[in-house]
């Protein structure tokens, strides 16, 4: 299934439609809002925003102490171009008011634009038919269509707006939503050549500009005039009898992407692109797409709803990630302002692995922006009280720290490793030394010497103490495993690396050093550091422990908690649930699952048993890692049921803030739970294993990936076949066995215990 359609008008779930049905292209993102606008009494979202653009706010603090970020970066909702009012014989369309039949509005996935139509039977009982089409471009990245179709006989009067006034939408209850409404304020209107409609806007502590350029195209001579000139709403007016076709062509730009003022690149955009009608662009639209899919699509056969679930993720992961170097993608992408536009530890673990599999290019660029942030990452660790090194912003747009709650912040070290991690991955699954020459060595030797700052010895061990782990509800902790563990394997190759380096390309290795004052005793520091890292084990259970004192801590009273009181983080006060053995997400489980090799096979499965039992799942970063690692260990029924709160979280709004936007780093995860967790497949330094099972109600599965110059397609249904579509040929592991890929390889499917399954998986 290729789309996502909604047939029904809830008025409750409309602004969860919003985040749902939003049109982006990684740079800009439109929010899937009704044109004609919703009476007051309904809540909506309407948002427009620009990846990465931002306005600065002073952080507020009761009790400042001493390096706290002084400034924090929010993502401002940009002026509104949506807005298309439609009054036939004088009465304004509203599904609220009049009466209407055949409502459908879709999203589709193949070829990039969303529809909504209906029948519409004004007051005086005349039918109408209306339909609107809109896209963000892919090819054009400024570019914003909205084509609307009226079929009426009357008198149609159409108002075509763009409103600047625009603020934020905020949230006292919820430390998820921002808190400041204004970020942006409107400064110009004006009307070029008597039909280009220009307005401008800036941010109000960083003074970037805004603009959005807008022209429109219509089907008969009807405009009547363009109102609104130098005030904050424009206007664009057109009227005839009769039925009409109008398309509205807007260009968003902002003056932190562009050097030329908005307004020219705006104009320049619209005078290139409005030759074309709407059907050009979505054809340019489907190229694109087309390729996009023929790389990166996930075919599910036999399970409809889980084949729409599983598109609609990558579409949206599509949709959301920056693809220029200098942005991201946020935790809730271009959909929505929870998390208020930024970038997170979500990226590397959740959302890399993803475009690194198919879409190696998008990979790179969201390492490189990494890279080219490092200098704020290097401030911070000097405000961190660190000599050496950089420390990674926990929550941020353009580098700088923007958390101001420190104990499940900027104490999760952890974001440094999960970076290190990203690169080096990278370099596994693709072997571009070239790229980690001129990318992934400094960040991986900058992010390694930090934990030389903040670990220590005792009694021959290394140690890491006072810093969070992934596990939100368990803060400011001794030897947190997955802290530990990811350190280990930063410091590890950051040694490979050197090493690798200094034998390959000892010139690029010498600039690095020279730029950064790394010393040999640095490197065997680091080793010393690796060698004796220490793992927090416990003998009785089996177990890695969580951190230091996690098994010691109290057990959370689970069955005396009713369901209202989720998500945790909602109805306690942080202190009362950090004493407690109770889990926010995946945290030594998530470890086992990135770090396989470290760990006894006897451990990840005991992990498993111990954790989940204490893991609430209230971030939605955890379901998914607890399906993959379910696969893993053989929990067939488990694991399918978790990947079914994955795969439709957004869909069905399981966790009840949808409306802020997507959560994007389950998205990735429902992709790696198929390739990760169904077909068990793993990077390895020297190759790549597969262990594929089937889920009983499906016919089977199928998906692509690039490996080091190879493009794969691995297929399972009743056997496991992978071919190899293009490259060299290749030694890889199927079921923990050797074997050697010429050109397809057959395997029978051994993971699936069918008879061992209840029959609704
Ligand atoms: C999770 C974090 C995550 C953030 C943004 C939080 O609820 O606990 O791990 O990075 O959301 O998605």
């Amino acid at each position: 299934m290729w789309k996502l359609t909604s047939s029904f008008l809830d008025p409750d779930v409309l602004p969860v439609e919003e985040s749902l049905h939003t049109l982006a292209n990684g740079y800009l993102g439109i929010r899937g809002c009704f044109e004609e606008g919703y009476p007051h009494q309904y809540t909506s979202i309407r948002g427009t925003y620009i990846n990465g653009f931002y306005d600065l706010v002073e952080a507020k603090y009761s009790e400042k102490q001493f390096g706290f970020p002084e400034v924090q970066e929010k993502m401002p909702n940009l002026m509104d171009a949506q807005t298309i009012e439609i009054y036939l014989d004088g009465e304004r369309v509203s599904l609220f008011n009049g009466s209407y039949g055949n409502y459908i509005r879709t999203l589709y996935f193949d070829k990039g634009y969303s529809e909504r139509s209906f029948e519409y039977q004004t007051q005086k009982g005349e039918n109408a038919f209306i339909r609107f089409r809109r896209m963000v471009s892919f090819q054009v990245r400024e570019l914003f269509l909205i084509e609307v179709e009226i079929k009426y006989e009357g008198q149609i009067l159409v108002k075509s707006y763009v409103k600047g006034e625009m603020s934020n939408y905020t949230d006292d209850f919820d430390p998820r939503v921002g808190e400041y409404a204004k970020l942006l304020d409107w400064k110009s209107s004006s009307l070029i050549d008597n039909v280009y409609m220009v307005m401008t806007a800036r941010t109000r502590n960083t003074d970037f500009e805004v603009g959005c350029v807008v022209y429109h195209r219509c089907s008969k001579e009807a405009l009547m005039g363009i109102e609104g000139v130098h005030e904050p709403k424009m206007v664009a007016i057109y009227s005839t009898k009769g039925s009409i076709a109008l398309t509205k062509y807007c260009a968003y730009s902002d003056g932190r992407h562009n050097q030329e003022p908005v307004m020219y690149r705006g104009l320049d955009i619209i005078k290139e692109h409005s030759a074309m009608c709407f059907d050009e662009h979505l054809e340019m639209q489907r190229i694109y797409l087309k390729d996009f899919w023929h790389h990166s699509d996930i075919k599910i056969y036999g399970n409809e709803l889980i084949q729409q679930g599983v598109r609609f993720s990558l579409f949206q992961l599509l949709q959301s990630v920056g693809k220029d170097g200098l942005t991201n993608i946020a935790a809730k992408g271009l959909t929505g302002e929870g998390y208020e536009g930024h970038y997170f530890w979500d990226t590397e673990i959740y959302i890399l692995p993803v475009f690194q599999l198919s879409q190696p290019k998008i990979a790179e660029k969201l390492l490189i922006y990494r890279h080219s942030t490092l200098e704020h990452a290097r401030k911070e660790a000097r405000v961190l009280g660190h000599k050496r090194g950089v420390k990674y912003p926990w929550r941020t747009i353009t580098g700088r720290e923007c958390s101001t709650f420190f104990p499940a912040g900027t104490a999760q070290y952890h974001i440094n490793g999960d970076i290190a991690y990203g690169f080096i991955q990278h370099y596994l699954q693709h072997g571009d030394l070239e790229f980690i020459c001129r990318y992934g060595a400094e960040v991986i030797f900058e992010t390694a010497r930090l934990w030389l700052e903040i670990g220590h010895f005792y009694e021959g061990k290394f140690m890491i103490h006072n810093v969070t782990g992934p596990d939100e509800y368990t803060c400011i902790v001794n030897n947190n495993y997955y802290t530990n563990v990811i350190a280990r394997y930063n410091l590890e190759w950051a040694v490979k690396f050197y090493r690798l380096l200094k034998q390959k390309n000892p010139q690029a290795l010498d600039e690095i050093i020279l730029k950064i004052q790394l010393v040999e005793s640095e490197i065997d520091e680091m080793v010393k550091a690796y060698q004796n890292m220490y793992l927090p084990y416990d003998e009785v259970l089996k177990i890695y422990k969580q951190d230091d004192a996690f098994l010691e801590k109290a057990q959370w009273d689970f069955e005396g908690t009713p369901e209202s009181k989720y998500p945790l983080l909602l109805h306690y006060h942080p202190l009362t649930i950090y004493r407690y053995q109770v889990i926010k997400q995946a945290d030594t489980v998530l470890a086992h699952f990135l770090l396989e090799d470290f760990t006894e096979e006897v451990s990840i499965k005991n992990a498993f048993d111990y954790y989940e039992k204490v893991t609430t799942h209230d971030s939605s970063l955890s379901s998914c890692i607890y399906g993959i690692m379910a696969s893993r260990c053989g929990y067939y029924e488990k694991a399918y049921d978790y990947f079914l709160e994955t795969v439709r979280l957004d869909l069905d709004n399981t966790h009840g803030n949808t409306k802020d936007g997507l959560h994007v780093a389950n998205l990735g995860g429902t992709a790696l739970s198929v390739v990760f967790g169904f077909a068990g497949y793993r990077i390895k330094n020297e190759s790549i294993t597969l262990s594929p099972w089937c889920p009983k109600t499906w016919n089977g599965y199928e998906f692509m990936l690039q490996y080091r110059g190879r493009q794969l397609q691995v297929k399972v249904s009743d056997s496991v076949k992978i071919e190899l579509l293009e490259g060299e040929k290749l030694q890889l592991k199927v079921y923990g066995q050797q074997y050697e890929l010429d050109k397809v390889l057959r395997i029978p499917l051994e993971g699936l215990k069918r008879d061992g399954q209840s029959s609704n998986i």
